[in-house]
């Protein structure tokens, strides 16, 4: 098969069992969104996803993402940072990804509030929780979510639209059932605590998206089954 057939292929089966995930559950599919995680792939990778009709990418490494955004140079994409992000790379990441899925701290949520306040934007966000609470693991524990939530409400700078979780990594793809519902259940509480809309969970990758769409994901990351595997094996996630 050439490459583009297999991107196309690649992209129907993931988007198939989105939909299935969905009839399962007894959700509309359109509430789901696919974030095609392009990285460690070339650009040409993410013009082929592209030409399929992709508009959606994810990328970890500030470093690696800024120039493939510029080397992309079709219209109408749109970039999702899911990636750990350092306080120091966050002024290259304010304003150029229409979501940050990786706030996982005051620090960074009031860096991230400067830095969208000096270039006069509205930073999209999402808390991302350390559900299983693994040591060396990114994310907020779900016991300290609550006051993260809180300050970020009011930083007027940031637009807090939910969460993102990565669990831990299981050959079994109902693994991480609990965690999805989890997230689920604390974003429900944060709403209540809140009292505004928390509409978004990023939830969900290649091994086991169909457990997180039926747990109620919005946005589903998947890098692997849609581009094939990483040629860096080093990717910590
Ligand atoms: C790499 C990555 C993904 C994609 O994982 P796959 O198993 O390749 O689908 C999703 N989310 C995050 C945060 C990642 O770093």
């Amino acid at each position: 098969m050439t490459d583009d057939s297999r991107a196309s292929e690649r992209l129907f089966r993931v988007m198939e069992r989105i939909g299935r995930a969905c009839a399962r559950a007894g959700r509309d599919p359109s509430g789901v969104t696919l974030v095609a995680v392009s990285k460690f792939q070339p650009p040409a990778a993410v013009s082929a996803m592209y030409a399929r009709g992709q508009r959606l990418f994810g990328e970890s490494y500030i470093q690696e993402a800024l120039p493939k955004m510029e080397a992309v140079t079709e219209p109408d994409i749109e970039w999702h940072f899911i990636g750990r992000l350092q306080k120091n790379k966050a002024k290259f990441a304010v304003g150029r990804f229409a979501l940050i899925h990786t706030v996982d701290s005051l620090e960074l949520a009031r860096t991230l509030q400067n830095r969208a306040l000096a270039a006069q934007v509205v930073q999209p966000v999402l808390i991302q929780v350390n559900i299983d609470a693994e040591p060396q693991k990114a994310g907020v524990s779900e016991t300290d979510a609550p006051a993260l939530a809180e300050a970020m409400a009011g930083m007027d700078r940031l637009a807090l639209g939910g969460l993102m979780v990565l669990p831990k990594a299981l050959d079994d793809p109902e693994a991480a059932r609990p965690a999805f519902s989890r997230l689920r259940a604390l974003r429900d509480a944060l709403v209540a605590r809140l009292g505004r809309p928390l509409p978004i969970l990023s939830m969900g990758m290649s091994g086991d998206l169909e457990a997180a769409v039926e747990e109620g994901a919005t946005h589903v990351r998947v890098g692997t089954d849609l581009f094939g595997q990483r040629k860096d094996a080093s990717d910590p996630k």
